[in-house]
């Protein structure tokens, strides 16, 4: 079905690559093994191929993509062509036979998970009780942005524009330990200082039961050495407003976009939407939570949109969902350009 000369272009791609699109931190061609609960780095990359020395388990690009993914062989195969752009006459994956899952994957993933410092929803919600939404947020939310209010508000998202203050607050109420360990301050050269970046949104993700679950931060300055996106107090990966969930009916019609921002604009246009962080930040673990929903990806209009479908199209299969494409006009480059249209 996929010709020898694709599995062989497939076969030289360079593992490493692959695993940080899969999501794997790869530091000096080594990663932590996601098939077993791994203190020390044991998986190793060298150019097209990967091992790890406790699993005794390894291969190239398609069987990395397998094993992580638990896809099947023309699955993963079909994952890396549209990852890599890579020519693939259309296959029928009806009848491709499903490789038996992986026991224990879920506990594996868990303990993965685990291995990590905790999120620290304590001082996550400390820091949005605590803050406004202050000139800089409101000019770029609604000037710039032209959001609704309402949905501003109903989302609990604030800004962060004077570093003292908020430092001096969360000092007062937290321990310096606690606050340097979720990484809301630093110690450099024997100076505190905050870690969010100034001037900045905050952003809460709430869970189905309107539990905070994570704290995003969105730079709205000029410098841009300061990446745009930032997890605030040892957050994980999540899908933004899955509280939205409890309010619909299984078969309803939900929009996944691409971004935050792309996200608030939908809210703001009246549709009911959840969105992935970036094309790239894909939470697998909580994709199941979409099922029985009508879901509709509206992804920007670039091919990294395209490919975060196709990934997201292909992980969403193995929850019984079938993912609906959504396309903006060719003109935008995203949903908010879009929406900025209509709003004018
Ligand atoms: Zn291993």
């Amino acid at each position: 079905m996929i010709s020898p000369e694709t599995i062989k272009k497939l076969h030289e791609l360079n593992c490493e690559d692959v695993a940080r699109r899969l999501g794997l931190e790869v530091n000096m061609h080594q990663a932590h093994c996601f098939m077993h609960q791994d203190k020390r780095p044991s998986l190793a990359f060298k150019n097209n191929l990967w091992k790890c020395f406790a699993c005794d388990k390894g291969g190239d690009a398609i069987s990395l993509v397998e094993e992580k993914c638990n896809l099947s062989f023309v699955e993963a195969c079909t994952w890396l062509c549209e990852q890599y752009h890579i020519y693939m006459p259309s296959t029928n994956l009806k009848n491709t036979k499903k490789r038996p899952k992986l026991r224990h994957r879920r506990t594996l993933v868990i303990d993965r998970e685990g291995s990590r410092p905790d999120f620290d929803g304590d001082v996550a919600s400390a820091i949005i009780n605590l803050a406004d939404l202050e000139a800089k947020g409101k000019e770029f939310l609604f000037t710039e942005r032209k959001l609704s209010a309402q949905v501003v508000e109903k989302m609990k998202i604030k800004s962060v524009e004077d570093s003292t203050k908020m430092k001096e607050i969360l000092m007062n109420t937290f321990d310096e330990e606690r606050l340097i360990k979720c990484k809301v301050l630093k110690r450099d050269n024997n100076k505190i200082q905050l870690t969010i970046n100034i001037p900045s949104l905050l952003i809460p993700y709430f869970d189905r039961t309107g539990k905070l679950v994570a704290l995003q931060s969105r730079y709205l300055g000029t410098n841009e050495n300061i990446p745009r996106f930032k997890m605030l107090c040892n957050s994980r990966k999540q899908l933004y407003n899955m509280v939205l969930l409890a309010k619909l009916q299984e078969g309803n019609k939900l929009y996944i976009m691409e971004g935050i921002t792309d996200c608030l604009a939908m809210l703001s246009a009246g549709y009911p939407a959840v969105a992935i962080q970036s094309a790239t930040t894909i939470p697998e673990t909580e994709l199941d939570k979409l099922s029985g929903f009508d879901l509709v990806m509206v992804h920007d209009n670039d091919k990294a949109g395209v490919s975060a479908f196709y990934h997201l199209h292909r992980s969403l299969l193995r929850y019984g969902c079938r993912l609906k494409c959504a396309t903006i006009p060719a003109l935008f480059k995203d949903y908010s350009a879009y929406y900025l249209y209509l709003k004018k």
